[in-house]
């Protein structure tokens, strides 16, 4: 089956059209892409998930559930439960432990509020677009590394990949999209 290509075409938002911005672009049906992680060296290979496919919607619901219900501390429950109109990045990233190197494919988890509080309810979901235009960060969420326990930082473009495994630099190449 062909993927298909999705243009979209995003003006600058104004101030007073940021909120049609925000609607429309919640319309677009978006995907998620894969990239692939090699190491020459040990060969060591892993997809890596990023962004979200089309159940986005369904996504949202399930990880600002598990914070609201504590599976990611009591202070990311405490906030998210308090905080009106909250907002949670659902999209997948890559994160690395600065002190040991694993690696953890996660959501972001960070948790936004709106902007202007007296005028979004909670909603079912919120686009990371949104979020960019309409939110401000009330709480960050830092991942904790599985192996070692301690702070992981987001992978960023740029960033060398180092292998996890065998600890030598390695390279990332586009996998495909996924929904
Ligand atoms: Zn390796
Ligand atoms: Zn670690």
């Amino acid at each position: 089956m062909n993927a298909g290509i999705i243009s979209i075409v995003i003006r600058q938002p104004t101030h007073k059209s940021k909120r049609n911005e925000a609607l429309l672009q919640d319309r677009v049906k978006k995907m998620g892409y894969s990239k692939e992680f090699h190491c020459d060296h040990c060969g060591y290979k892993r997809m890596i998930l990023y962004e979200s496919g089309m159940s986005f919607p369904q996504t949202y619901q399930k990880v600002l559930s598990a914070v609201k219900s504590g599976e990611y501390g009591d202070e990311m429950k405490n906030t998210a439960v308090t905080t009106k109109g909250i907002a949670i990045d659902a999209e997948w990233d890559l994160f690395i432990c600065s002190n040991c190197g694993t690696w953890k494919n996660d959501y972001g988890l960070t948790l936004y509020e709106p902007d202007d509080d007296t005028a979004y309810a909670e909603k079912d979901y919120v686009t990371p677009y949104e979020i960019q235009i309409n939110y401000h960060m009330k709480k960050p969420y830092f991942h904790k590394c599985p192996t070692c326990g301690k702070r992981m930082h987001r992978f960023k473009q740029g960033d060398q990949p180092i292998c996890p495994i065998c600890h030598q630099v390695g390279h990332i190449d586009p996998l495909g999209i996924w929904d």
